[in-house]
């Protein structure tokens, strides 16, 4: 018999009407894309174990400030995966004109899936209960799981899906512990107010040059702000910029399973042979996860250390506004990024933090905010995700990348992930598109159970 605790209270289902009872730790689009699928089997109950009020913005579309844009299109990003106009019809019966091909602010799209999300769950009754709460542990136990929460509530379920986001930024070794502790340095852009102490007469340095550091060039800089963000990473690779218009798609034959050098042979070729750069790299996206499972460890580690900061940059582009604004502040002056190798930072006698790069003068910054995005697994881990590893239910999976499971999503029986922590076993895990299918993918299996 399935049961569910509320704050002490136990309520059972009867017996002959037992439904299977899942519990769905996050709330961001990964918890908020798998509630619906779950839901969408009226023989199932769901318990989200999430703190957000609005379910299914999560850390990308929750706070995001009105400068912040999609990096996709409005027609990839629709919540559900049998309408794909479904996202450009919601604001169009809203009264805002919206095409396919537009980018949206990332806030607005928040607001659809939180919409969304709350429509669902509404007409799944009391099929659906939203605990709002972050969870400590989860257990195994005979015949399923224990989730415990922070509130002191805990749901007994058959299934739990995990989807908890990316792991945290790793420190960078440069940074002194006492510089780590100070309030000048950043450890994650994206907490809340994490960014309102940052000094606007000081110049700022940026750990990074990827989307992360964009957005938190374009944040430091809305107020007109004069004194000079840079950005710092080994090869200084800004993310290149999306046409305004998507290019004719194109097909092509990929080597698969010949192993790296072939593969980046191939892709050059078709270049060269005048494809648009766009198009090849959307094509060979969708069949990325292919791909990536078909090198061995070896090549993936050659792809890890040669390949992986150029696939970033063609593949995560920026939104043709935002790559306009990034060209005017680094025309001004006011956004400089560079490549280095931090050798340290520290303190500084006066206020803000030394650093030094590649043997070059110390140079006194009034704030430094790491923008190196997701560090690897299991250094990096939630509390949450660190126990579960300790305690056998996860285990870390290729490269750190994100914890081992099976193609359908599950850890072990009734242990599923859905999100950025199944990267390493698929390569591209974290965009709504991928995300959506991972999705699928679970609740065909949970059918089938
Ligand atoms: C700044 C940014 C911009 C992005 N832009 C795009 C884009 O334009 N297009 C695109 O396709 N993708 C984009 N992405 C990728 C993005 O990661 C995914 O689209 C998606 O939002 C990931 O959702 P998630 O639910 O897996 O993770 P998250 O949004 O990180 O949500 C995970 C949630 O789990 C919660 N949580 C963590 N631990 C616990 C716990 N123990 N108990 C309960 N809850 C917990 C957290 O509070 C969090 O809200 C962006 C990502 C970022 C960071």
């Amino acid at each position: 018999m399935t049961s569910t605790v509320v704050r002490g209270r136990v309520s059972e289902s009867r017996p002959g009407t037992r439904s299977e009872m899942v519990a769905i730790v996050g709330g961001g689009a990964s918890g908020a894309l798998a509630t619906r699928a779950v839901l969408s089997n009226t023989t199932w109950r769901t318990a989200l174990v999430a703190p957000e009020s609005r379910p299914g913005t999560g850390v990308a579309y929750g706070a995001a400030e009105p400068w912040h844009v999609l990096n996709s299109r409005a027609g990839a990003m629709s919540a559900d995966p049998a309408d794909p106009l479904h996202l450009v019809r919601w604001l169009r019966e809203r009264g805002e004109p919206a095409e396919p091909t537009d980018f949206l602010p990332r806030a607005r799209f928040g607001d659809y899936l939180a919409d969304w999300f709350a429509e669902v769950t509404k007409n799944a009754g009391d099929r659906f209960r939203h605990h709002f709460a972050t969870a400590t542990a989860i257990r195994r136990l005979d015949g399923g799981y224990l989730v415990t929460d922070d509130t002191g509530c805990q749901v007994h379920a058959d299934h739990v899906i995990l989807a908890v986001g990316n792991p945290s930024a790793r420190r960078p070794a440069a940074v002194s512990a006492e510089a780590a502790r100070s309030v000048e340095y950043v450890a994650d852009p994206w907490a809340f107010g994490a960014l309102d102490a940052v000094p606007a007469d000081l110049p700022v340095l940026l750990i990074g040059t990827g989307l992360t550091a964009v957005d938190v060039a374009l944040t430091l800089t809305a107020n007109g702000r004069t004194t000079a963000v840079e950005a710092i990473s080994r090869r200084g690779l800004l993310p290149r910029a999306h046409p305004v218009l998507p290019p004719p798609a194109t097909a092509f034959d990929l080597p698969i399973g010949a192993g790296l050098r072939p593969l980046m042979r191939r892709v050059r070729e078709e270049i060269a042979a005048g494809a648009d750069w766009v198009a090849v790299m959307d094509f060979v996206r969708t069949r990325a996860d292919e791909l990536w499972r078909s090198l061995d460890h070896t090549d993936q580690e050659r792809f890890l250390r040669h390949c992986h900061r150029f696939w970033e940059v063609h593949r995560h582009r920026m939104a043709p506004p935002v790559a306009a604004r990034i060209g005017d502040l680094i025309g001004s002056g006011t956004f400089r990024v560079r490549a280095g190798r931090l050798t340290s930072i520290v303190p500084h006698p006066d206020g803000g933090l030394t650093v030094t790069a590649d043997g070059t003068a110390p140079r006194r910054y009034g704030a430094v905010v790491n923008c190196t995005g997701p560090g690897s697994l299991p250094d990096t881990a939630s509390g949450l995700v660190a126990d579960m590893l300790r305690d056998g239910l996860l285990r870390t999976g290729p490269h750190g990348l994100g914890v081992e499971t099976g193609d359908d999503g599950r850890a072990l029986p009734g242990l599923w992930v859905v999100g950025p922590l199944r990267k390493g076993g698929l390569w591209e895990a974290t965009a709504v598109p991928e995300i959506r299918r991972q999705v699928e993918r679970l609740t065909a299996s949970l059918q089938m159970l």
